[in-house]
């Protein structure tokens, strides 16, 4: 079973490397469905990836990296299952 920080270090991997691995979608997708908390985080990180490629830029600058951080943060604080 997938927890919530896996589930998000998996997102941050994922926009680190601009790619899914194919065989942790699935197991992404399950995990977002019973889990609100992290659908909202991927909704947000989903933005800020678009944001990012619109902008032309591959890596992560080190102001939106705390951003993101913090709000991980929050949201694990926030929801615990
Ligand atoms: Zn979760």
């Amino acid at each position: 079973m997938l927890t919530c920080k896996d589930v998000i270090m998996d997102m941050l991997a994922d926009y680190l490397e601009l790619t899914f691995r194919p065989e942790v979608v699935a197991d992404l997708e399950r995990h977002l469905q019973a889990c609100p908390p992290c659908m909202a985080y991927l909704k947000t990180y989903q933005k800020t990836r678009d944001l990012v490629r619109r902008s032309g830029q591959v890596a992560m600058p080190e102001e939106m990296r705390t951003i993101l951080r913090r709000f991980v943060m929050q949201q694990l604080g926030r929801a615990r299952p």
